[in-house]
Order: structure tokens, then C-alpha cells, then sequence
């Protein structure tokens, strides 16, 4: 088992398939042009199997695939299959515009469950942010997988001024479908543009669902990094994540393994563990997995503090959230 010297285990790894992308989303990418990494340095169908495979001796029993864009990974499907044999709950988060592509492999594979990024229900907004103009294949992927019973969440990246007027339609959305938002506080990451003025705080959100509708909490799982909610009659709830205003590290869980192999104990970690030099090389990666999370700062990467409103995001030294993995 991965344990922390916080005693905090770890069972949970987000693979990164790819920090290539079909949208550009202004949160996600960094300002200047982003070179996109190239294919002999991506961690290849095997490597990633095998990997996965070491983490699920140390005990992950949930692997999430993510990326930049999952799908867009000519291997994509090749990948789900392989990964759908280990012991692990499988599941995925990606932009959606690809879903219909993949739904029938998706069922083989054994994924039930989904995250599907949306900020917006206008097209003329999702363009902005996006850059791109797919809204309405979203959407109509989103009533695809609802139709073949997938449980589907939608992450809602919250930003003061631009979609903040947009809360109460999604949980407007939530009455009659059965689409579980999520609202996510907005990070800092490399080159994003992030000032603390326009996070929109888990208590804010709340405030403003307050106006329109009455709602009761739901249970929350132990690992849960969603508050969650449900306005009585709804078919759908609504959660909030409140990384910036309430973070939850005392419970983490979560590894990440960038596209390019690189071991991140954190979201927010300066520090990686090359797993895919160490594998190409034939060095024990047993090893230098433990010692990345024996190495796990106790919150926030130890880059900052819950007190965002001070953050200065030039000093966090970090990635882009897409060369991440989200
Ligand atoms: N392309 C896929 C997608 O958009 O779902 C997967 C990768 S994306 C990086 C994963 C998640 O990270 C998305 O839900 C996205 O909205 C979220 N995300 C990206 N940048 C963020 C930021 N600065 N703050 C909060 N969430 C962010
Ligand atoms: Fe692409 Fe997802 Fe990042 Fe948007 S959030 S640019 S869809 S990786």
C-alpha cells in the first residue's frame, strides 16, 4: 500500500493520455503558444499498461484516464481495453466531443460512470471559452450516454464575470435530467491567466443556488472531493469543490501520471518522478513510486496556502493544467 508519512493512502491514479486537445479553453492552456508533446516522448499503449499495472500492486483499485483530450489519442480505445482488464473501477473525464465515437467501446470496457467538462449551456459562451465550436455535439453526447444509462457528471469551472450568471441554469438543468454538476473552484496553473478575484467560491455558489431553490446535503463518500447537494424533486444533484477556499488534502488519495510519464504526487507538486525514463531503462519503479509519495507535501503541493485571496500564482512553479492532467 502507498502511504504517506501523513498516513494518508494512496489508491486512486489519474493517467494522462495526452496534453493534446481538440478545445482551447483559456483556463486550461497556457497563453503563449503550447507545444503540444511529441509522440516518441508520450508514455506508448505498453508502457502505460504496465505502469498501471505497478501502481495496481500497490494497491490503486480506480484508475481515471484524462488529458489534455483523451480521445483525441489515435490509441485511445487500444488503451481503455487493456487498462478495462486490470481490477480497477475505470472511468474517464474528457470534453465530450468525441463521446459518440467511443460510447459502444466505453460499455465494452465496463465504464459506468463519467466527467464530462461543460461551463456553459450557451453556445455563444462555450465558443469564448473554448475557442471552438462545439457546443451542440456536447450536448447531444451528454443525452447519449444519459440515454445508455451512464451515471454522468458534468464539471462546471466557475469564473467571476463569465459564467458565474449560468449557476442557477444548471441546477435548473438538474430537474428533469439526470446530470450530476460539479462546480469547481478556479486554479492557478502555468500560464493561465488566474488572479484570485475571479475564483467564485464553493460558499458563493451556494449563496447564489440559496436564491432560487431549497436543497438538502447528500452523504459524501470518504475520498469525496465534492461537497454534494440535491434540491428535493430534482433528478440530478449538484456538488461544489472548494480547492481554493476549503481544500481537502487531509483525505487525498490521488496520484496523477502525466502523458510524458512523469509521477505527480500532487496537482500542485513542483517536484516529478520520471517513471517512464526509469521503465524505458529497466529501473525499479516500485521504488521510485514510494519514494514520490513518501516525499507528498501535507497540502497544496506545500506551494500555498488555503488563503487564496494572497496568492501570488507568478511564484507557484507548476505546469499547465493541461500538460498535467486534470
Ligand atoms: N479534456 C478533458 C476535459 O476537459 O474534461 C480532460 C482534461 S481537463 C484538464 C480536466 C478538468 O480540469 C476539466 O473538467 C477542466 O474543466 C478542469 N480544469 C482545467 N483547468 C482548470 C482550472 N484552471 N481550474 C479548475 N479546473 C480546471
Ligand atoms: Fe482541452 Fe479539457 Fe483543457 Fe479544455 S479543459 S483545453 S477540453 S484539456
Amino acid at each position: 500500500m502507498l502511504i504517506d508519512q501523513y498516513n494518508r493512502v494512496h489508491n486512486y491514479l489519474r493517467i494522462s493520455l495526452t496534453d493534446n486537445c481538440n478545445l482551447r479553453c483559456f483556463y486550461c492552456m497556457p497563453e503563449e503558444d503550447y507545444e503540444f508533446t511529441k509522440q516518441a516522448s508520450l508514455m506508448q499503449a505498453d508502457e502505460i499498461e504496465s505502469l498501471a499495472k505497478t501502481f495496481v500492486r500497490l494497491g490503486v483499485n480506480k484508475i481515471r484516464l484524462t488529458g489534455g483530450e483523451p480521445l483525441v489519442r489515435k490509441d485511445a480505445a487500444d488503451i481503455i481495453l487493456r487498462l478495462s482488464k486490470l481490477p480497477v473501477k475505470l472511468t474517464l473525464t474528457t470534453n465530450g466531443t468525441r463521446l459518440h465515437e467511443f460510447v459502444d467501446l466505453l460499455e465494452e470496457a465496463g465504464v459506468r460512470s463519467l466527467n464530462v467538462s461543460l461551463d456553459t449551456l450557451q453556445a455563444a459562451t462555450f465558443q469564448h471559452l473554448t475557442r471552438r465550436d462545439q457546443f451542440q455535439k456536447v450536448m447531444d453526447n451528454i443525452q447519449l450516454l444519459i440515454n445508455r444509462n451512464f451515471h454522468v457528471k458534468v464539471n462546471v469551472v466557475v469564473m467571476k464575470g463569465l459564467n458565474d450568471g449560468e449557476i442557477n441554469d444548471f441546477i435548473a438543468w438538474t430537474k428533469d435530467t439526470p446530470v450530476h454538476v460539479r462546480f469547481i473552484e478556479f486554479m492557478p496553473f502555468s500560464g493561465n491567466q488566474w488572479t484570485s478575484n475571479q475564483v467564485f467560491t464553493w460558499q458563493q455558489i451556494l449563496q447564489v443556488v440559496e436564491q432560487q431553490y431549497s436543497f438538502l446535503p447528500l452523504k459524501n463518500e470518504e475520498h469525496d472531493t465534492a461537497k454534494g447537494y440535491i434540491v428535493p424533486g430534482h433528478t440530478g444533484t449538484f456538488s461544489v469543490i472548494s480547492t481554493m477556499s476549503a481544500p481537502f488534502c487531509s483525505s487525498c488519495n490521488r496520484m496523477r501520471l502525466t502523458a510524458d510519464g512523469k509521477m505527480k504526487n500532487c496537482l500542485f507538486a513542483e517536484k516529478e518522478m520520471d517513471l517512464l525514463a526509469a521503465l524505458r531503462s529497466g529501473e525499479d519503479v516500485t521504488e521510485l513510486i514510494k519514494q514520490n509519495i513518501a516525499a507528498k507535501a501535507k497540502e497544496l503541493g506545500g506551494q500555498f496556502t488555503a488563503d487564496f485571496e494572497h496568492i501570488n500564482a507568478e511564484t507557484i512553479h507548476n505546469r499547465s493544467m493541461i500538460g498535467i492532467g486534470g
